[in-house]
């Protein structure tokens, strides 16, 4: 998606599609990371959905504009990605996952060996 926004507003496509322009590449590493840390894991709602606001106020809302403008373009390139992300943000988000405990500690709710 940010390869749409930035084709259409940072006009990098015209040598090279594959590429984004160091603005837009920036902010792709940005979300990797957020992505990688993201506690949710392979079952991470859609962002709009989600209860975590992993972003930055600033990266969240560049972001919230990149996709509101390449959301309806991805239906002509990545129909079914995108009739799937749509679905995917009317699952509700799941429940926050507990936080991961330190070190190799017991859990409290474990009955007590003898
Ligand atoms: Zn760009």
């Amino acid at each position: 998606m940010l390869r749409i926004y930035c084709r259409d507003h940072h006009g990098s496509a015209g040598r090279n599609a594959s590429r984004l322009c160091a603005e837009c590449a920036d902010r792709f590493e940005y979300a990797r990371k957020r992505l990688a840390g993201c506690p949710y894991g392979p079952d991470k709602p859609t962002c709009a959905n989600c209860q975590i606001h992993c972003y930055g106020p600033s990266q969240r809302e560049a972001t919230r504009v990149m996709m509101r403008y390449a959301g309806p373009r991805m239906i002509g390139r990545h129909p079914l990605l995108a009739i799937a992300h749509v679905l995917d943000g009317r699952r509700p988000a799941p429940p926050k996952p507990r936080a991961v405990p330190h070190g190799p500690q017991a859990a409290d709710d474990s009955p007590v060996a003898l």
